[in-house]
């Protein structure tokens, strides 16, 4: 049971406006190395890009290769990636709350909406921090995590296993849904380079900007919608880097519809789904 846990949430609440100091941390070559083998070990998360973004491009690329309209509902989005592991997962708890926006008294987005776990680690979360719920509430909590303009995250991250004391890091999946502004994610480009790059684009995904189209506004370098800050003007156009984990947010900001997000992959749930499976088993007791 993580009996520890009532105390790592205090500390957590405590040193929330001091994450992006201590991610910097990481980077220091003793205590850093020592910092990523504690809570980052074999971490791999995707973030997956936002439904109705990855629709549209879906859409547009389906219907120029069958040369007619394709049906909506035809079109497998990227959160069936988290259906998929929700609907054979033996145990799904909910966060009664989520514990950035709680933090960092977020107003722009809800901080009852906090993240799921599932694998056998989540019977020993204390019930103090939130549930077990069955299949259909987690869906319907995602779907209001959808709705809320938050961006879903899965995959497993070690030191949500530390601080729930859960147990082997194998034992729990993590499943968050994001805001842009105080989500700890945000720390990315903070820490040290090999942590940074365990949490990835969904395969196959890729952001981009139509150089001809893009006026210059600057509407997409606004604080508020690239968490990780991987948008800059360059010459007078915008300009993505290497930072960039293809959520889609700033494709829905551009009013040029300069920012294009591509699923070049056809196969990226699938390629999502093998990628996720081996680290955590959400099947057996
Ligand atoms: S990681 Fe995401 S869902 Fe989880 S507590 Fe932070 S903002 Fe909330
Ligand atoms: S919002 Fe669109 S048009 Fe404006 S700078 Fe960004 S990409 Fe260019
Ligand atoms: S540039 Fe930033 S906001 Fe745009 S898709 Fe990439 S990570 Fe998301």
């Amino acid at each position: 049971m993580g009996r520890l846990t009532p105390l790592y949430s205090a500390l957590f609440k405590r040193s929330f406006d001091k994450r992006f100091r201590m991610a910097k941390m990481t980077r220091l070559p003793v205590l850093g190395r020592a910092m990523e083998f504690a809570f980052f070990e074999n971490d791999d998360i995707i973030i997956l890009p936002k439904d109705e973004v990855a629709k549209a491009s879906l859409e547009k690329k389906r219907t120029i290769m069958m040369g007619k309209p394709v049906e909506p509902s035809s079109i497998m989005l990227p959160s069936k990636v988290i259906e998929h592991f929700i609907s054979i997962s033996r145990y799904i708890f909910l966060m009664d709350h989520c514990m950035c926006r709680n933090s960092s008294g977020c107003k722009d987005y809800p901080a009852d909406l906090g993240c799921i776990f599932l694998g056998r680690g989540t019977l020993k979360i204390p019930e103090s921090m939130g549930h077990m719920v069955t299949r259909e509430e987690a869906l319907d909590h995602l779907r209001k995590c959808r709705e809320a303009g938050l961006v879903h995250l899965i995959g497993r991250d070690k030191i949500d296993s530390v601080w729930l004391g859960t147990g082997g890091k194998e034992n729990l999946l993590s499943i968050c849904s994001c805001c842009p502004c105080c989500c700890i994610w945000k720390m990315l480009p903070d820490l040290a380079a090999s942590i940074s790059a365990t949490v990835t684009r969904m395969p196959g995904v890729l952001v981009k900007v139509e150089a001809e189209q893009c006026s210059g506004c600057g509407a997409c370098v606004k604080k508020g919608i690239c968490y990780l800050n991987a948008i800059q003007l360059m010459d007078g156009k915008a300009d993505i880097g290497e930072g960039c984990r293809g959520c889609g947010r700033c494709v829905e900001f551009c009013p040029s519809n300069a920012i294009r997000l591509h699923i070049e992959n056809s196969d990226f749930l699938i390629a999502a789904i093998k990628r996720i499976e081996p680290l955590v088993d959400v099947v057996s007791e």
